[in-house]
């Protein structure tokens, strides 16, 4: 998990430009009306933030006059349509992750926004820039309508959890044939129990362990030749100190990303030092 910067947009502006095109004047009025309930709604959901409790925010099926699935539209038409009003903002929020690269699973491409409370249950939020997520489709998919409904089953939030100090991301050479690199998640003193326990719940939600697992196991193919001539030469301490110097560059990074737990658990295994790599296929 990658933090992001914390979108600088008013919510209740974000919404006026969504709804700023809508030609059916009635529909039009009603939106009008739920402005400020969409400012309380911000309210509340940045309130809620600095505790990491949103799964206290209560789902709804609409806000004051307005029903969820007008609601929903305003996002889905105004705010994603290519041609909404509110495209601008969209399109910027999608760009905000570093190298356009999803912030959840820290590995595949931007190409949505997944909206961190579902827009399905609390339409309030569809709009709301903080529950916006650059993401890649598959974890956009992977997460779907899911709804926390306690502390610890709340996946993590790129704008408001920094887990990037402390290691909690690791990995184990699977020392058969053929290899393989096995990914999990490990408990950090330094945090308290609940983060831990979402962190190893984001790590589940997401599917991260497979995406992680063969992302490493490819990543050995393409390395093997190196190796095998590191290792002909120096045998395994030479395969060892290269993975290492690999290691370090991949920790000073991220210390969490899947790389620097694949190439440490490399050079920590004796087995894949002295020739295991050759059973990756
Ligand atoms: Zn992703």
């Amino acid at each position: 998990m990658r933090l992001i910067v914390k979108p600088n947009l008013a919510a209740r502006a974000v919404y006026e430009t969504c709804i700023s095109r809508v030609r059916n004047k009635t529909l039009k009025e009603k939106f009008r009306q739920i402005s400020g309930s969409i400012e309380a709604a911000d309210q509340e959901y940045q309130e809620k933030s600095a505790e990491q409790k949103w799964f206290l925010i209560e789902s709804s099926n609409g806000v004051g006059v307005v029903d969820k699935d007008d609601l929903e539209k305003i996002y889905t038409q105004r705010m994603a349509g290519q041609n909404g009003p509110g495209r601008a903002i969209y399109d910027q929020l999608k760009n905000s992750a570093a190298n356009g690269i999803c912030p959840l699973c820290g590995q595949q491409t931007v190409s949505t926004l997944d909206h961190f409370l579902p827009k399905s249950d609390f339409p309030a939020l569809v709009v709301l820039p903080l529950n916006l997520i650059p993401a890649c489709s598959d974890c956009n998919k992977a997460k779907l309508d899911k709804i926390p409904d306690c502390e610890s089953k709340q996946t993590l939030h790129p704008y408001y959890d920094n887990v990037k100090n402390e290691q909690w991301l690791f990995a184990e050479v699977t020392e058969t044939s053929p290899g393989s690199i096995q990914f999990y998640t490990s408990y950090v003193d330094a945090y308290d129990e609940v983060l831990n326990e979402r962190i190893k719940y984001h790590f589940r939600v997401f599917n991260l362990g497979s995406l992680y697992m063969s992302n490493a196991n490819s990543t050995v193919t393409e390395i093997q030749f190196r190796l095998s001539k590191l290792h002909e030469k120096g045998g395994k301490s030479a395969v060892k100190y290269y993975l290492k110097e690999e290691e370090e560059s991949r920790r000073d990074n991220h210390v969490n990303s899947w790389n620097t737990a694949a190439y440490q658990a490399m050079m920590n295994s004796d087995w894949f030092c002295d020739g295991g790599f050759n059973e990756f296929k």
